[in-house]
């Protein structure tokens, strides 16, 4: 019989540091509100950033695709899971992002496993970010190409490791940053960034799983809100997020598409989206395309809280997006932080090591449009007395 002692001691261990994540059952769908181990709460940490996940025209396009085309993909695109349904959300996802192609995938994490290995080898150089999404990492390490790691958001720090890249010999160099850094919320300095690759003739990959539908014309992602259109080589994004379903993409020319539908291992090895997921993310697009109500009310909520939470004294780091990190720095103080909150009726979920550095801890509050200003009222009146009481405030 397997020795189980081990892992038994770390669970333990990782208790006893407060790192044990404390994973909460959602009884009701997603919303503003939410009932979870029999109690209503206000939902402050889904990345439901429109709403979508629970959207009427959502769900009866979810609900008429299953109709149409039953509830399982049956296969890999490449043998038989290719149904028109999906050749029809990466045409129209394309165009939304304004890009010649676009192929879709089973999640943003498998987007950057879809592009990352499949485009390198062991005579290429790949140079990303500190601070980059766990997705990309692992995508990083799973490719052959030499690896060089620069200062998160430091144009300097990148262009001495394309130096080292290019004496060492480096044939093709990919550059790769998060668009929106997904636990602070700050944005990846793209347009030097641009710049400096179109210089040294260097592939530039950006994963904007945090931008898209939030940034940007109707939610066209940081590209476009920087205004750098044929700047970005890869564009990689999520349909899990803003889109309120499920699924990942990546976007760019037509031959870098093709070659990753005969190269990417998550496109060949891994059954497509389902119909109904399909369905719905052509729903999503579909929306954004024709409406930039949600977006807009998005960023009304987010200067709305941001600036209540920095009069009270809350300290919200870099952030320039919805995405609103509470520092607590100590990985005790933030899980009882977020256990208060909770008696309080507000479900805000406390983050610390491994997924921010140690004595990084934070409440990760993200704002959705589905909130209404009376939410972030009570919100904010919760974080105030908690606050007080843990003396975090003065
Ligand atoms: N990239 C970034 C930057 C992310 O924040 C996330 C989600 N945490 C992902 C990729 C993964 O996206 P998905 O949940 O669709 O796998």
């Amino acid at each position: 019989m397997f020795d189980y002692t081990q892992f038994v001691k770390e669970l333990e261990e990782l208790k006893k540091a407060g790192l044990l994540n404390r994973i909460r059952t959602l009884e009701s769908p997603q919303g503003a509100w939410l009932f979870i181990e029999g109690k209503k709460a206000l939902n402050m940490c889904s990345n439901n950033y429109l709403g979508f996940a629970f959207n009427e025209n959502l769900k009866e396009a979810a609900i008429e695709a299953i109709r149409e085309w039953g509830v399982g993909p049956g296969a890999v695109r490449t043998i038989a899971g290719t149904l028109r349904i999906h050749d029809v959300l990466e045409d129209e996802l394309a165009a939304f992002k304004r890009l010649e192609a676009c192929i879709v995938l089973q999640s943003g994490f498998n987007a950057n496993q879809a592009v990352i290995p499949a485009i390198l080898d062991e005579t290429d150089a790949v140079l990303s970010d500190e601070l980059n999404h766990a997705s990309i990492i692992d995508a990083v390490r799973l490719c052959k190409a030499k690896r060089y790691i620069w200062k998160h958001r430091d144009v300097r720090s990148l262009e001495e490791k394309l130096d080292e890249a290019e004496q060492a010999g480096a044939r093709k160099k990919l550059v790769v940053t998060d668009g929106v850094f997904s636990m602070d919320g700050d944005l990846a300095p793209l347009p030097e960034l641009a710049s400096l690759c179109e210089r040294q003739d260097t592939l530039l990959m950006v994963d904007d799983a945090h931008g898209e539908g939030v940034l940007g014309e109707n939610g066209r992602g940081i590209v476009d809100h920087f205004g750098l259109h044929g700047k970005v080589d890869i564009e990689v994004g999520t349909l899990s997020k803003a889109f309120g379903v499920v699924g990942g993409f990546v976007a760019g020319k037509k031959t870098l598409i093709d070659y990753l539908r005969q190269k990417a291992r998550p496109f060949l090895f891994s059954s497509s989206l389902s119909p109904a997921e399909t369905g719905a993310a052509l729903a999503a697009v579909r929306l954004l395309s024709s409406s930039d109500e949600h977006v807009k009310k998005l960023w009304h909520n987010t200067s709305y809280f941001q600036k209540k939470m920095i009069e009270a004294g809350f300290e919200l780091g870099p952030t320039r997006t919805p995405i609103t990190p509470v520092m607590l720095y100590d990985e005790k103080l933030s899980s009882t932080f977020s256990s208060r909150l909770f008696e309080e009726g507000v479900f805000a979920q406390s983050i610390a090591f491994p997924t921010v550095p140690r004595g990084k801890a934070r409440i990760r509050v993200m704002i959705s449009a589905s909130h209404s200003e009376a939410d972030l009222d009570y919100a904010l009146e919760r974080f105030k007395k908690i606050g007080k009481e843990l003396k975090v405030l003065g």
